[in-house]
């Protein structure tokens, strides 16, 4: 299996080339596909499996590809437990997306709002966030979930193990419920399972 047989633009075939990849991993052999038919996923992925590019990939061909509509900022949220991981989930934005004219932005708690909030005036299309600055900046009308049609939470168990899960559920309240859903988490202890079941919709059903 080569990333050729995975239906990827030459954009994204090219950056993961000079990124040195050659084979896809198993997750990414499996959530490639379903995540380019636009379908929800449920995936039980460890990190260091390749996780990110297995959701970072397709979704970057999705917007590329589907029409924008007019003034429809932020069409894709990754929702992530950590400033770390949004800081790593961003370079995989910048580095398979570097011949894609897709703009991403990150934001987290922990550094002044200034820069971030800056960066929101300009047209976003991807936006990676830790809930409770998201929420922040929500509640402040910096950002609005109005136009987003893909939905990633990256480490669900994660984000349940921090105290995040009301504040999740308050950011999903406030987007279209008509969009995809796509869920990845190491463990899948009940509360997740939960809230798995409440969101995804047919869910292809992944574990590595
Ligand atoms: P992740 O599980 O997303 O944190 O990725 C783990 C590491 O594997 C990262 O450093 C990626 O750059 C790298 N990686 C992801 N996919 C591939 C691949 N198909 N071939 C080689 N390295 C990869």
């Amino acid at each position: 299996m080569s990333f050729n047989n995975l239906q990827l633009i030459a954009p994204l075939l090219k950056a993961l080339s000079e990124a040195g990849y050659t084979t896809p991993t198993p997750v990414q052999e499996k959530s490639i596909p379903v995540i380019l038919q636009n379908r929800d996923i449920l995936a039980c992925a460890q990190t260091g499996t390749g996780k990110t590019a297995s959701f970072a990939l397709p979704l970057l061909q999705l917007l590329h590809q589907e029409p924008e509509a007019a003034n429809k900022n932020c069409r894709a949220l990754i929702l992530v437990p950590t400033r770390e991981l949004a800081l790593q989930v961003a370079e995989s934005f910048s580095d398979y997306g570097k011949y894609l004219p897709l703009k991403h932005v990150a934001i987290f708690g922990g550094v002044s709002q200034h820069q971030q909030v800056k960066a929101l005036r300009e047209h976003v299309d991807i936006l990676i966030a830790t809930p409770g600055r998201l929420l922040d900046l929500m509640n402040q009308r910096h950002v609005s979930l109005n136009g987003i049609k893909h939905l990633v939470l990256d480490e669900a168990d994660r984000m349940l193990d921090m105290g995040f899960i009301t504040d999740v559920q308050k950011i999903l309240y406030r987007m279209p419920a008509q969009r995809q859903t796509i869920f990845f988490s190491a463990t899948m202890p009940p509360e997740i399972q939960h809230l798995s079941d409440s969101l995804l919709k047919n869910p292809e059903k992944i574990a590595i």
